[in-house]
């Protein structure tokens, strides 16, 4: 019986703070923080379960210690924005709490995407005896298990891997981002990046696409990015020789975006506007729906999952893992969309795997770097039920 305590009450926070309510055997007692306390109270009236609810902003790690001496917390579950990861683990030290977030760090004035400001805790951590969790969503998160989870059970060695993200639904809007704009923008907007043959090579932002034929969706365009967790699939998985990331985008979209770039509203670096500074990304967020606002009239599915070669006992072999998750479905269980939905449950089930201590070691750690079937077992359980399929090598 553990307290969590849950900061963001975005689209994935409403959705762990749903899924955290439905396991009451791990979850005994729940509080639910973000900047904007009427969102929290919004989240805690849709539960059959009393929820405790506070304001706080967590960009001063003070603010979350408070918070976390006065609730107790066993396990601190982040699902706000990137810019305060390292604020609140700070406070988790400070306050002797472990650790868990579904999106890397980055600096608010460079959107760089990678691991090293939060990986340099790793000694802090494994000293105090807390455990952190990092990038335990979908991709990165089910990701990065569906690779140890092929690991584990199908190869001696993966060679190549390349993870699919599809997501084929329609919330009705002209343009909208499925989480939050602006680090959804700032993503997509970068170089493409992928790891060949030991080292790292860059393209021009999504130029290099390819058709694929998606399971429940049929044929879609899927363009190469980069994505955080290639960085630590490619420590922790054997024999890697390329791993690349690849997501659809419609023409809309596109069209959309290069317009928002092409008159700069994308810029995160500030302009004077009327004598004072403002990004330009962050006011187009502003004026743009919320994530949590596009479950009600989203139709469709998404699809996600790897495809990866290798050998298994001398014999060439290749594996697909993926998950398909419908956005009604998503709506009709918890009023979410399936975007947050597909976030929202794994960080609950990395929540439980840390309470329950199926998952336990001191330090900062990826997903990967624990055993998978548990994890796996849980998807399968809380509305995430995932398919193997063995194909021609
Ligand atoms: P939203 O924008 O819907 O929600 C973010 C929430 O964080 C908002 O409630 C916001 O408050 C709150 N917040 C922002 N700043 C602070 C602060 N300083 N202190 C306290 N609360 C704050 O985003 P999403 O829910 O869509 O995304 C949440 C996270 O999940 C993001 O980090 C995103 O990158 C990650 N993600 C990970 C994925 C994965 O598969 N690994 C996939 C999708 C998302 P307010 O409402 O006041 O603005």
């Amino acid at each position: 019986m553990s307290r969590i305590l849950i900061i963001g009450a975005g689209g994935v926070g409403g959705v762990v703070t749903h899924k955290c309510a439905q396991v009451p055997d791990v979850f005994e007692s729940i509080c639910l923080a973000s900047r904007t306390l009427s969102k929290c109270d919004a989240i805690a009236a849709q539960l059959k379960r009393k929820i405790q609810t506070a304001q706080l902003d967590a960009d001063r790690p003070a603010n979350t210690l408070k918070l976390i001496r006065s609730f107790k917390p066993d396990l601190v579950l982040n699902v706000a924005l990137p810019y305060q990861d390292l604020a609140i683990m700070d406070a988790c030290l400070a306050g002797g709490v472990d650790y868990l977030d579904t999106a890397n760090y980055e600096p608010m004035d460079e959107a760089k995407f990678c691991y090293k400001w939060q990986w340099a805790y790793r000694q802090r951590f494994r000293q105090a005896g807390r455990m952190a969790l990092l990038g335990c969503g979908f991709d990165p998160g089910v990701s990065n298990i569906f690779c140890a989870y092929a690991q584990k059970h199908f190869f001696d060695e993966i060679h190549t891997v390349d993870i699919m993200d599809c997501n084929a639904g329609s919330h009705g809007h002209p343009f909208a981002t499925n989480f939050n704009p602006e680090i959804n923008i700032r993503e997509i907007t970068q170089r493409g990046k992928y790891w060949e043959k030991g080292r790292w090579l860059t393209t021009d932002p999504l130029t290099v696409h390819e058709t694929f034929n998606f399971p429940e969706i049929g044929p879609k365009e899927m363009y190469l990015m980069y994505h955080e967790e290639l960085e630590s699939l490619v420590k922790n998985i054997r024999g890697l020789k390329r791993i690349r990331f690849w997501m659809t985008f419609g023409q809309e979209y596109l069209t959309h975006l290069r317009v928002l770039q092409n008159v700069g509203m994308t810029r995160i670096d500030p302009v004077n506007y009327q004598g004072r500074p403002i990004v330009p990304l962050q006011f187009l967020k502003a004026v743009l729906p919320e994530p949590s606002s596009l479950g009600k009239n989203y139709k469709g599915k998404t699809n996600i999952g790897c495809m990866m070669t290798g050998v298994k006992d001398g014999r060439r072999r290749k594996v697909y893992i993926y998950n398909v998750c419908d956005h009604a479905a998503c709506y009709r269980e918890i009023k979410a969309q399936a975007i947050s939905y597909t976030t929202g449950v794994p960080a609950m089930i990395g929540a439980v795997m840390m309470l329950t201590g199926a998952w336990k070691k001191s330090g900062v750690f990826n997903t990967e770097e624990f055993d998978p079937d548990p994890f796996m077992d849980r998807l399968n359980r809380h509305g995430l039920p995932w398919v193997v399929k063995h194909l021609k090598p």
